[in-house]
């Protein structure tokens, strides 16, 4: 048989798969995965069946349904007091991991650098080496995840094409200030460098902090695509629609990847989305309370245990330092916890480079820095079964 030529040679098969069987057969609760275990609202799924019924069935236009473009553009105003075009700035996509891809693709080619901020949601890397550019990794900075703008400046080179930022933090829980996104654009002022933003947790901003947007910053909005997620936003993670934001410029050569990778995005859905985003904008705005409560809940409960955190500014993931409780290496303590304790959590590993393993075990996820010194830390979706913590 012919052997296969590896595009991606340092991406393996998940240890996902392990850990979800181990989590079943000792029926541990799984809080590793970032979904809620709550279903999406009833008036959504009213829409959806209505217009399932009403027979929307057919391919969309490409860019997504006009309605629901529109609908993402009042938002972003009302929201970021950005106006952008609904006809050439907005594109909804089949998930926020194909608009980050798309957005790559479009972008950067053989001989560019990206730089991208560890640790770093998993897609990111894949989609540079396909591109055949090269990730430029730069740790966030401890305690808080926090990126370091000096060591930003001095990784720009003549070949670094794309900056890659994620606020709110999967898996870190931190939030970009409006400070952050002055000295991100000042670090890349005069330079021929796109802002690749995802900002699919913008909802879940805590503490009466709002989140700062690279649509809000006009000088980023000109250079950066900006990627949201229904799926978080409207606790269907299941349906992966999302849509990207971008300059006029910028949506045209996105478009040209979107149109030949999945051309077009859920017919039916798209149609209640744009109903729904109409009837209820509150949902969205309510969000930030309503995740507040559970990363509450979940940090009290965590409290009178060994583990050590500082509460999340954002998403639905909680990190927390396990050294108290025990000297095992990330892998080997979730994997004993699954046994043992029933909970499942999912370690940081994979979301690093040359990490090719994400452990999910029943209810809280683990992750490691690679960085020797680095505290062991696992980080927890606050929205599943905050109990499983006595155990
Ligand atoms: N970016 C981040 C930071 C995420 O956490 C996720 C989903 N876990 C995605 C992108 C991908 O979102 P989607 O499911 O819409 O593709």
């Amino acid at each position: 048989m012919q052997s296969m030529q590896s595009k991606l040679p340092q991406v393996g098969t998940t240890i996902f798969t392990v850990m979800s069987k181990m989590a079943a057969e000792h029926g541990a609760i799984n809080l590793s995965q970032g979904f809620p275990d709550f279903d999406c609202p009833d008036r959504l799924r009213e829409l959806v069946s209505e217009h399932l019924n009403g027979r929307k069935n057919q391919y969309p236009p490409m860019a997504g349904i006009l309605p629901l473009r529109e609908e993402i553009a009042a938002k972003v105003h009302a929201l970021y007091g950005a106006q952008v075009c609904p006809e050439n700035e907005v594109t909804v996509t089949s998930g926020a991991t194909e608009a980050l891809f798309d957005a790559i693709q479009a972008t950067v080619g053989v001989g560019d650098e990206v730089i991208l901020f560890d640790p770093a949601y998993d897609c990111y890397d894949p989609a540079i080496r396909l591109a055949g550019a090269t990730p430029v990794r730069l740790p966030l900075s401890l305690p808080d995840y926090s990126i370091d703008f000096e060591a930003l400046a001095r990784a720009i080179t003549p070949r670094t094409r794309m900056v890659m930022i994620n606020s709110p933090h999967n898996p870190c829980g931190s939030v970009l200030s409006a400070e952050d996104l002055d000295k991100l654009a000042e670090a890349i002022r005069g330079h021929a460098i796109v802002v690749l933003s995802d900002e699919v947790y913008e909802h879940m901003v805590f503490d009466e902090q709002s989140h700062a947007s690279v649509l809000g910053h006009d000088e980023l909005r000109e250079k950066s695509f900006a990627v949201f997620s229904f799926g978080k936003t409207y606790h269907a993670t299941g349906w992966k629609l999302a849509y990207c934001v971008a300059p006029p410029s910028f949506t045209a050569e996105f478009r040209k990847v979107h149109q030949f990778v999945t051309f077009t995005s859920v017919s039916f859905l798209q149609y209640a989305l744009a109903d729904y985003m109409n009837e209820c904008p509150q949902h969205a705005t309510e969000l930030a309370s309503f995740y507040q409560a559970k990363r509450d809940r979940f940090c009290e409960l965590l409290a009178p245990s060994r583990f050590r955190f500082m509460p999340s500014a954002g998403t639905y993931f909680q990190l927390a330092d396990y050294s108290a409780i025990s000297d095992e290496d990330d892998m080997t303590f979730v994997t004993r916890l699954t046994r043992e304790q029933c909970l499942l959590i999912s370690l940081m590993t994979p979301l690093k480079r040359r990490s090719p393993n994400r452990a999910s075990f029943a209810s809280v996820s683990a992750k490691k820095t690679q960085r020797s010194k680095a505290p062991r830390r696992f980080y927890v979706p606050c929205s599943r079964h905050p109990s499983c913590l006595r155990c």
